[in-house]
């Protein structure tokens, strides 16, 4: 459909959109929206940035009548996302009378409880904490009529299935669930085969379009203990002053490592990983988002469905372990058509990886010579004190990815502390496997 007004949405949603600049519905947001309207349960599978939040909220708060308990539930993986569906949701509804409450773990659940008490009908979470407080029976889900599960894929990959098979358990046998991906893997069909009625299925884009074309790929590749110096000359040499960029790296050892080496070369970056306080990861969040500019250090926790606008550059300092994690971390630039660069260093042995990111992306990378020079006594073990934390694959065979794994083994109750965990160091092995069939 052309336009929201076709689609029969309020006055209330009408005006909010306005307010909100929306003009006309994205590609998801048409052909969505009518079949959730009609009451058919949607499987939505679409590439990051395409606007899938307002495709289900719309619909959602149209039919949503106001009760004491939660008559939607969104299930989320992660707390930043809950943050972010919040804000969406508490703009649609600025018009509306509707009660909107977001849980996830790490803070106090007093708070949440209270705003449940005082009555809900849009209930936004990440698993663990919905879970909580179900079970102590602070949630009440006998009036949920629409289920979403936002960014199933990544749920999946958090070690979240026996959570959302929990819930999906708990609900009312009548309800639409919506499910929204950004790939279409195995266990994901398998979910919607079990747990929906029926799903009409939009597809957005040829699977293999995963990446997004605007994005500008580069590469260095250089020996492990270079790493630190190219990427100072790559941020020194490349940005300018109106770049805003992401740099990835493997943990959280890391990502701190790299936040002192940046900082040492005065390039005041921000960090965000998944043990800091949700405070101190709320701020860094709020600063990124509202600067014009910057650096943002960041483990997984970042990688996935955080809208950010402006982002410039995707920096990979460790190369992501899953081709499929490439294409999320740089789904965060290159936002809604918007150009976009991404950079990855590799060290000297994995010239495999490079090839398999070029092949299951479906993608070239150009290679970079970066000059070194100015950096050349940086020394990497200063950052990076070894034994510690290795930044490539030496440092997995030493168990490092085995010692943290043990982080999401069973079931993750918080969204949180766990979640984060098991964020930082996505289950990808067997993904990765399942992709090459
Ligand atoms: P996805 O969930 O598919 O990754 P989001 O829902 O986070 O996408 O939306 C991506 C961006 O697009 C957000 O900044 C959002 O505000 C913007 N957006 C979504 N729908 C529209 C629209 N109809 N018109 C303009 N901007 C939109
Ligand atoms: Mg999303």
């Amino acid at each position: 459909m052309e336009n929201f007004e076709q689609m029969g949405l309020s006055p209330d949603l009408l005006k909010a959109l306005r307010a909100m600049k929306f003009e006309k519905p994205t590609e998801v947001q048409s052909m969505a929206i009518p079949e959730i309207l009609k009451g058919r349960d949607v499987y939505v599978r679409s590439k990051t940035g395409t606007g899938k939040t307002a495709a289900f909220l719309l619909p959602i708060m149209q039919m949503l009548q106001r009760g004491r308990d939660p008559g939607a539930l969104v299930v989320v993986p992660t707390r930043e996302l809950a943050l972010q569906t919040d804000g969406v949701a508490r703009k649609l509804a600025a018009n509306s009378r509707l009660h909107v409450t977001t849980v996830y773990g790490g803070v106090s659940l007093n708070p949440q409880i209270d705003s449940l008490d005082a009555g809900t009908d849009l209930m936004i979470g990440t698993p663990g904490r919905i879970i909580d407080l179900m079970e102590r029976g602070a949630a009440h889900m006998d009036g949920v009529r629409f289920l979403v599960l936002d960014e199933a894929d990544l749920m999946l990959d958090m070690g979240f299935i026996d959570d959302i098979e929990y819930i999906l358990k708990s609900m009312p046998r009548t309800k639409q669930t919506l499910l929204f991906s950004a790939t279409s893997r195995k266990e994901i069909m398998d979910i919607a085969d079990r747990h929906m009625n029926n799903p009409f299925h939009i597809s957005v884009g040829p699977d293999d379009e995963l990446v997004v074309t605007s994005i500008k790929h580069m590469y260095a590749i250089v020996p492990g203990t270079k790493k630190i110096a190219t990427l100072l000359a790559y941020l020194k040499t490349r940005m300018s002053a109106n770049s805003k960029s992401i740099v990835f790296a493997r943990t959280q050892i890391a990502a701190s490592a790299l936040y002192s080496a940046l900082s040492d070369f005065g390039m005041s970056p921000l960090l965000l990983h998944g043990g800091m306080t949700q405070a101190k990861r709320e701020m860094a969040m709020r600063r990124f988002k509202n600067d014009k500019s910057g650096i943002l250090i960041a483990t997984n926790v970042a990688a996935r469905g955080l809208d950010i606008s402006n982002i410039t550059d995707i920096i990979n300092f460790d190369v992501p372990d899953d081709p499929i994690v490439y294409i999320h971390r740089v789904g965060r630039s290159a936002r809604m058509g918007k150009d976009g660069r991404a950079f990855t260093i590799f060290s000297s042995d994995q010239a495999r990886e490079l090839k398999n990111i070029e092949y299951y992306s479906n993608i070239s990378m150009e290679r970079e010579q970066i000059n070194t020079d100015e950096f050349k006594n940086v020394s990497f073990g200063k950052y990076f004190q070894r034994g510690r934390y290795d930044s490539d694959r030496q440092g997995q065979s030493r168990g490092f990815r085995n010692d943290r794994s043990g982080g999401f083994r069973g079931r993750s109750r918080d969204g949180g502390r766990g979640g984060d965990r098991s964020h930082d160091s996505y289950r990808q092995r067997g993904n990765y496997r399942d992709r090459r069939k």
